[in-house]
Order: structure tokens, then sequence, then C-alpha cells
């Protein structure tokens, strides 16, 4: 069971979706059709200085990966081999393990030997699988008997696959990735409010009919969005306190009378 929880920004909510979906195909079509993302239940908002809300889901790769009489794959030993140890000074095994598994220390220094046919072979990689607490060496030939996949090769392929999601989410947790897949904006209502009366009261009040490029609407949000990172703007952009005691004002008439009418005009 992957305990790993993901913390992933509605913005890069569909692009990992998308990725994930495609690792699943190819997992399918190796006989592993579980790889896939379960997003849970509930949400948390970060408020951001410039007025924007970043909303954040909670997400878990699922590993329902096939198990044979109740072995499942943990991980894959990379042996680098005696002579680079000797060179590097370094010894051990690179060890790229499922999500969530936990892998014996002594298998950091295991030598390329299978605990199944009791072989020990020149191998680059050998393979760790589990049944509860028993955890055992195996090479990529004897692999196949306790995954239950067709080939080494593809039950191999399908752990990798599950790492890959793994990795996939802990990438998708910063914002910033793949420049973000054009999620919704959220803003935080009071904050934006401000900047619509600081604007207002500036320039007086646009609608997006009248003048495409000067609505008031948009212009607070870039001035708000500007302030929060600032660039380029004065004092003089920022709202006063009666701007934002005006946003207030606004917020509370909205919420209280306006919602508790049947029928409502356009501009209202
Ligand atoms: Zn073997």
């Amino acid at each position: 069971m992957n305990e790993n929880i993901y913390k992933i920004p509605t913005i890069n909510l569909g692009t990992l979706e998308k990725k994930i979906e495609r690792l699943s195909r190819r997992a399918a079509k190796l006989g592993s059709p579980d790889v896939g993302m379960e997003i849970l239940e509930g949400y948390e908002d970060v408020e951001n200085d410039d007025g924007t809300v970043t909303r954040f889901y909670q997400v878990r790769v699922t590993d329902q990966a096939p198990r044979l009489n109740g072995w499942r794959f943990v991980a894959r030993l990379q042996h680098l081999g005696e002579g680079a140890w000797s060179c590097t000074q370094v010894q051990g095994n690179v060890i790229r393990a499922v999500p969530g598994e936990s892998v014996p220390e002594r298998f950091r220094t295991a030598e390329p030997w299978c605990e199944h046919c009791n072989v020990r072979r020149h191998r680059k990689d050998t393979f760790v699988v589990a049944r509860d607490d028993e955890y055992k060496q195996v090479g990529s030939s004897c692999l196949a008997d306790f995954t239950g996949h067709p080939s080494p090769d593809s039950a191999a392929q399908a752990a990798e696959y599950l790492i890959q999601a793994d990795e996939l989410c802990a990438e998708a947790m910063n914002d910033d990735w793949l420049g973000g897949s054009g999620g919704p904006t959220l803003l935080r209502t009071e904050h934006y409010l401000a900047y619509v009366a600081a604007e207002v009261r500036r320039n007086g009040w646009t609608s997006r009919s009248t003048d495409p490029l000067r609505a008031t609407a948009d212009c607070a949000i870039v001035t708000m969005q500007l302030v929060g990172k600032n660039h380029y703007t004065s004092d003089v952009q920022k709202p006063l306190e009666r701007d934002w005691e005006k946003a207030q004002r606004a917020l509370a008439w909205v919420r209280e009378e306006l919602a508790a009418r049947d029928r409502l005009g356009d501009y209202e």
C-alpha cells in the first residue's frame, strides 16, 4: 500500500492526470492495469500575497500491482559491479524502490545473487520481492515466478511505471511545474474588491462591453497581481483605507441582501 500523499496545486492537476493516464495505459499493456492516481476528498486553500489563492488537493498513487501467492514487487537493485566499487570507492547498490516500500538495509550491499535458484551470476540488476515481512532477492529470470508477470522484463517495467507515477506527483507539487497547466486562478474576494474600489475611485467604472481593454474588473486584477509581485507599481495604485471599507460593505451587501433576492438584474 502506497502511503505517500502529495499536495498538488489545481494548476497542475490536469497535466498530472494526463501523464498518469499515459503511464496507466502503458502499464495495462504489460498486464498491470492498476497504476493510477486518486484525488482524496477535500482541499486546502493557501492565500498568496498577491491576492490570489492557491488550492491544493491531496493525491495518492494507486498501486495494485499484480501479486502471485502474496509476493509483491519491492525494488530494483542496480549493482554497480566490483570494478565500479574500486574506482569510485563507493560500495553498494542503487535502490529503486516502489513508492511506499522500504527496503531492508542488507540489500544496500547485497551481491547480485538470486535467493530463489541460489545462483550468483554476473547481473547488472536484481529485484527484491516481499511477502508480508519476508524479503527475497531474485534475478530477473526468476522474477516472473514471483510477480505473475508473463516475462521478467514486463514485471520490472510495470514496477518502473509505478515509481515514475510517484516521481511525477512529487514534481507536480511545485506550482512552477511545466509552467502550470492553465487551471483556474482563484482570488481572495475581499482583497480583489478593494482593488476594484481603488480602480473605480481613480478612473471611474468601465464595463467590459464599453471598452474591452480597460474594463475595471480586468484592470483591478492586473494591478492587484503587479502590486503583489512588487512590479512596476507605486503606492498610488494600492487601495486606501476607504477602499478596503467599501469592499467590505459591498461584500456584505451581496452576501446578505442580494443573495436573498429571487430575481437579479444584469448589473446585480
Ligand atoms: Zn533465480
